[in-house]
């Protein structure tokens, strides 16, 4: 059986764990927490990066220090998924779902300025299979309105638009570590904080409104609650799971392109029969692979086609449910215009295996089977 997914492991992480565990250095904000925020803040250049305990628990915090308030409305596509509408609904606020790009299947960027109204005070744009959303526009729109960004840029990381890190071009930047992502640590994510003004108020949410931060670097002698806040800091034996897989990131960066070129090559004869779509990647995007999708002709063909992957003991998922036809998005949300291409291209749409470790033969033999389904 070939796996969906494999959660990524780079062999150091057992040593890094044993080390926290022996040193009894387990709490958050230990070395290796520091270890990788400063790897992110390397590699991306945002002016701060704080790990967290989740892609969503990032956005929460991105909601709070955004001052997002109740009846306050976010615009954000209606294919993502649910942590970025829980985020704001939380804080009482509105998603506001506007309709997709049928080629990233990213929010059109289109259709954003239509759907601001006096209560819009944010735009959450998703960078769905790590490919970017056309963020020159969103940031435009952003400033002419006075609207924050806060980047979903939980598939998103090792990715670039026109050379900028994903995360790092909005207010806020929210990266995940779930396993099911290209770096993990089982449970966890990260904050990017553009701006330096931003950051002593991020290190007092997460650090349950305190300035404890402040107290570990020395700059004061004793720490005290000082606004609101919570708990969003990950245990340092996390961090050194996640570590291990930073000091790699280029192999398997590397590794996951290498399957996705091997997948577009294979399957471009069937795209080109007009058998199936391939997925489109704007020049100006670079991308990290997160994931290898085709798109089938309808979602009868999808679930023959998941079927036939299945019988050939292959495993392959679609994705998300578009947010407004769910409960608790028509309940929390609106869906500003025409669902032109949401609903249809979220229904068409198939992800093949993925993950740091799957071969070429493997890759090779997924695209068989997919061939056979369409012969
Ligand atoms: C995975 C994912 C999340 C949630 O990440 P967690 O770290 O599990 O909270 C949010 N948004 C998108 C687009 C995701 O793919």
């Amino acid at each position: 059986m070939i796996k969906f997914n494999v959660p990524p492991y780079a062999e150091k992480a057992a040593d890094y764990i044993k080390e926290c565990v022996e040193n009894q250095k387990i709490c958050g904000d230990g070395a290796y927490t520091r270890k990788c925020n400063e790897w992110i803040e390397a590699k991306t250049g945002t002016a701060k990066c704080l790990l967290t305990t989740s892609c969503t628990h990032a956005t929460e915090m991105a909601a709070l220090l955004a001052d997002i308030k109740e009846g306050d409305e976010v615009i954000m596509p209606a294919y993502t998924f649910v942590s970025t509408a829980n985020a704001f609904v939380l804080r009482g606020a509105i998603p506001v779902f506007v309709d997709i790009r049928p080629d990233t299947m990213n929010m059109d960027e289109t259709l954003i300025e239509a759907a601001i109204t006096e209560k819009t005070k944010a735009i959450a744009p998703v960078h769905y299979a790590g490919v970017a959303c056309e963020m020159d526009t969103i940031m435009a729109i952003a400033k002419k309105h006075n609207l924050v960004v806060i980047e979903d840029a939980a598939q998103g990381i090792m990715s670039t638009y026109k050379g900028k890190a994903l995360g790092t071009i909005g207010d806020y930047g929210c990266f995940s570590f779930h396993e099911t992502k290209n770096y993990s640590m089982g449970e966890g994510g990260a904050l990017l904080i553009r701006d330096e003004k931003n950051v002593e108020a991020a290190e007092i949410i997460r650090e349950k409104g305190t300035n404890r931060s402040k107290y570990y670097r020395g700059q004061i002698d004793k720490y005290t609650w000082v606004d609101y806040g919570s708990s969003y800091l990950p245990s340092d034996m996390n961090a050194a799971y996640l570590y291990a897989q930073l000091e790699i990131a280029e192999e398997i960066n590397e590794w996951r392109l290498n399957c996705w070129k091997r997948y577009y090559e294979n399957l471009l004869p069937l795209k080109e029969a007009g058998k199936i779509e391939l997925p489109i990647v704007p020049q100006h995007c670079e991308h990290n692979a997160h994931m290898f999708y085709i798109k089938a002709k309808d979602i009868e063909e999808r679930t023959a086609l998941i079927e036939h992957l299945a019988y050939n003991e292959i495993l392959s998922v679609f994705h998300y449910i578009p947010l407004h036809t769910s409960p608790a998005g028509q309940k929390f949300g609106r869906f500003h215009g025409e669902d032109r291409y949401t609903t249809r291209e979220s229904e068409r749409l198939a992800r093949l295996p993925m993950y740091y470790g799957l071969t070429i033969e493997q890759v090779d033999y997924i695209c068989d089977a997919v061939k056979s389904f369409y012969a």
